[in-house]
């Protein structure tokens, strides 16, 4: 009998839970499908497709290496499934849950009434410490450390090699794919999540909560795994078994290369916890990614879409120093820390007074590590739209003296103020004559920050005790 693995966001041969318990009952098919439709929908762009491709290829060499390749195929999943189930007479298909966006939703729910109408046993299991029919929280901590403090899977001992040959793996212009061009973007694969996970912890970590919030040290000092994660390159379990490991070294010394800064540590596991926290809401809640958490908020900015701000925003130039240089390493990286997607996101739609919905796929083309269930939930908390979380409106010009005293990281992305002094470069518009050639700030940061603060306020005093806040807090705070 032959199964079929459908590897979705899981591309690893290590702690892959249906992949070790599929090739241990019969011979498998890993397959991975290549969907057009996919690629077109407006919250993906050519910087994840070729993250995906290099992925797929490292993944196909270490299932090689087990005996059977990768199994590549380009379409659309109910055609290719209907297609395969006849062709090896499929009786069980195994994969992992997926909770991504509407499509990828939609999607499993077409290939389940088909897998159902085929008597086809579909083994989906759950993975990430995020599960599938919670009523409430209450649980929900529990369940996700008990997932997180099993030892993962290893990779299963052989394959055996089945008679079916892959298709081509076109590239982003085959498929048109949308293309934004992202230079210092992070090379994927299995390899490179595990070589980043050991330099973390071997001596990146140290500094990591000290530095967290800076946009300039912070590629260095962070973990950098989202993009792993997100194409489950490595699986959550890993990192924390990976870290409870070397955390136990470095306390009995075994390992005197393994000095850590345990307080670091324990911020960065704090991390990797709401992760989970924040997919929980959206396999929860699925219209997060396209509705206000909270209904009280669906009127306040959908009138007021400004085209200008808006443009001024995603190309970095809306003449705020910081936010712009956080814009263009954006673009060009793939990636930027929490506290400065944060404040790009509040400023959007706190000062630019700009509708969340009107701008979120701007930034999930260009984070590389774009997970939909973090994504939204913190889009909304940061335009303060879930009714339940506190309101923080970041002050740009602050955030530029905390984090970039020094004007380093301004200097490296906005060219136009390379030979403004310092003391003008937070505040450029005070410099009497202005005489580099950088755009005039697009708005009043404390005019505008004044009045969008009162108007969330306002709706805030309003819902605190409603039945609607009660709910949400019941359906998402653990
Ligand atoms: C508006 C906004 C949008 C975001 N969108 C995404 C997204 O699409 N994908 C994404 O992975 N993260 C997102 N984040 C969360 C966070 O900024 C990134 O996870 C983090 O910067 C990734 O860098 P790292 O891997 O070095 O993280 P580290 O600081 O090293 O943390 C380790 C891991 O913990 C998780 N993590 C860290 N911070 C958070 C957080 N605040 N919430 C949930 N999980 C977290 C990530 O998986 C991360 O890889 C978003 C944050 C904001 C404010």
């Amino acid at each position: 009998m032959t199964d079929i693995v459908w590897f979705k966001r899981d591309l690893r041969v290590n702690d892959h839970e249906p992949l070790y318990l599929a090739s241990k009952k019969n011979k498998i098919i890993p397959l991975y499908i290549i969907e057009n439709d996919f690629w077109k929908q407006p919250d993906v762009s050519d910087r994840h497709y070729n993250f995906l491709v290099e992925s797929l290829n490292d993944l196909s060499s270490s299932l090689q290496n087990l005996g059977q390749e990768l199994i590549i195929r380009v379409g659309d999943a109910e055609k290719i499934f209907t297609k395969l189930i006849e062709e090896h007479s499929i009786q069980n298909i195994w994969s992992h849950e997926e909770t991504w966006n509407n499509w990828t939703y939609e999607r499993d729910m077409r290939c389940r009434r088909l897998f159902s109408k085929k008597n086809v046993r579909w083994n989906e299991i759950h993975v990430n410490g995020v599960f599938r029919g919670l009523n409430d929280r209450k649980s929900w901590a529990r369940m996700f450390y008990k997932e997180m403090n099993k030892i993962p899977f290893g990779r299963p001992e052989k394959l055996d090699i089945i008679n079916i040959k892959s298709e081509n793996i076109p590239s982003a212009d085959d498929l048109s794919i949308r293309s934004i061009e992202c230079p210092y973007r992070q090379f994927g694969g299995e390899k490179e999540a595990h070589s980043l996970i050991d330099s973390f912890l071997t001596s990146r970590s140290y500094d990591y909560s000290k530095n967290i919030s800076s946009p300039l040290y912070s590629h260095e000092t962070c973990s950098r795994l989202s993009t792993y994660l997100a194409f489950g390159n490595i699986s959550l379990k890993q990192v924390f078994y990976i870290t409870k490991v070397a955390t136990d070294n470095a306390k009995n010394n075994k390992d005197s290369n393994n000095i850590l800064n345990f307080r670091s540590i324990n911020a960065f596991k704090s991390r990797l916890r709401w992760r989970s926290h924040f997919i929980q809401k959206l396999e929860d809640q699925p219209n997060i990614e396209s509705q206000n958490l909270h209904d009280a908020y669906n009127d306040i900015r959908q009138a007021h879409f400004n085209e200008e701000f808006y443009v001024a925003w995603r190309d970095g130039k809306t003449g705020f120093p910081l936010i712009d240089a956080c814009m263009r390493s954006l673009i060009q990286t793939g990636w930027i820390n929490f506290r400065m997607r944060a404040m790009l996101v509040s400023f959007a739609s706190n000062n630019l007074w700009l509708d969340w919905r009107k701008f979120a796929h701007h930034l999930s083309n260009i984070f590389t590590d774009y997970e939909p269930g973090i994504h939204y939930s913190q889009i909304q908390m940061q335009s303060g739209t879930t009714g339940i979380n506190t309101i923080r409106i970041y002050n740009p010009v602050k955030q530029s003296y905390d984090q970039d005293k020094d004007g380093v990281f301004i200097k490296k992305w906005v060219g136009e103020l390379e030979d403004c002094p310092i003391e003008y470069l937070h505040e450029p518009w005070k410099h009497e004559t202005k005489k580099f050639t950088y755009t005039s700030r697009i708005v009043d940061e404390n005019e505008t920050r004044k009045k969008a603060s009162s108007q969330l306020y306002s709706i805030k005093s309003k819902i605190r005790n409603s039945e609607t806040t009660k709910k949400i807090l019941k359906k998402h705070v653990s």
